[in-house]
């Protein structure tokens, strides 16, 4: 077995539960003869009542946040402990991509030079993030997402609300990345309601119908990555349904939007403090007059 495991992949496809399920598994004292976790010892008790002595977790201690050196050096010292309940030590690191700088030096002393018998799982859906040097030390078990169709279908056996075939749901499945999960997650915080006001709205910007200003005011309350990430695709979709049209093809307004929408996305990454009413008003607003000069031309 490897000591440092690494699993990527996109949000949504079950690999925070395929951690746990994996370090309960090595850590369980009498496992199953096809070698998953009993369900029964003490080790497996205590680690699902959350409060298993050889396991740890490691997360941000405050949601969107950096992982940071304090917290590794704390693993560090649990490392050095010998394990009570079981003959291995586990832990996870999620998201390990949220690891700082400082951090990751940190924790690649701990890869150089492993204890026996610690199994360390980093859990991240942007391995990019991550430096070589530490990824290089650690096997990495990549998971992809299932196909459209099979997404689709177990998203309905599963979520009761769930129309398979509806184009809002197509469209959930792509901002997902493909990712069951994350599409679960996207339609228990209503953003469902949120993908069809924002594709009316922007429908009727692109058609000249609306006051970009005015709509700024009413996407103030949307997150505005997810908006970015949705308005692309459906730019996206625009162009190539156009190109594969015999009357119209993509105008070159098209390309102009897509290109506000990377603008903004990249300022949106690259700034910490910004004012998002003026951010959505300067986007909105060179959209609009992508469209007016287009008509106009
Ligand atoms: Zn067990």
């Amino acid at each position: 077995m490897p000591h440092a495991i690494v699993l990527s992949g996109v949000d949504g496809l079950g690999k925070n539960s395929f951690a746990l399920q994996m370090a309960k598994t090595v850590l369980c004292t009498s496992p199953l003869s096809d070698g998953s976790a009993c369900g029964q010892c003490h080790s497996c008790a205590v680690f699902e009542a959350g409060s298993h002595p050889d396991h740890l977790e490691i997360k941000p201690e405050e949601a969107g946040k950096q992982i940071k050196i304090e917290q590794i050096r704390n693993l560090k010292e649990k490392q050095q402990l010998t394990p009570t309940v079981s003959s291995w030590k586990t832990v996870v690191i999620s998201p390990a991509y949220k690891m700082n700088v400082n951090a990751n030096n940190s924790l690649l002393k701990l890869l150089e030079e492993p204890e026996q018998n610690t199994l360390l799982i980093l859990v991240t859906s942007k391995p990019h993030y991550m430096p070589i040097t530490v990824k290089s030390r650690c096997q990495t078990i990549h998971f992809e997402a299932p196909g459209q169709q099979q997404a689709l279908a177990w998203l309905k056996q599963s979520h009761i609300d769930f129309e398979q075939n509806s184009e809002t749901s197509q469209h959930l499945l792509t901002l997902a990345k493909g990712a069951p999960l994350k599409v679960i997650e996207m339609l228990e915080g209503g953003y469902e309601t949120q993908v069809e006001q924002v594709s009316t709205d922007f429908e009727m910007l692109v058609q000249q119908g609306v006051n970009p200003v005015q709509l700024a005011k009413d996407w103030l309350q949307y997150d505005l990555t997810t908006v970015m990430n949705q308005l692309y695709h459906f730019m996206l979709s625009r162009i190539s349904q156009a190109n594969n049209s015999l009357t119209r093809h993509a105008q070159q307004s098209d390309w102009a939007i897509v290109d506000c929408i990377i603008q903004t996305t990249k300022l949106i990454s690259s700034q910490n403090n910004l004012n998002k009413q003026l951010l959505l008003e300067g986007f909105l607003v060179d959209v609009s007059n992508v469209v007016i000069a287009n008509k106009t031309r």
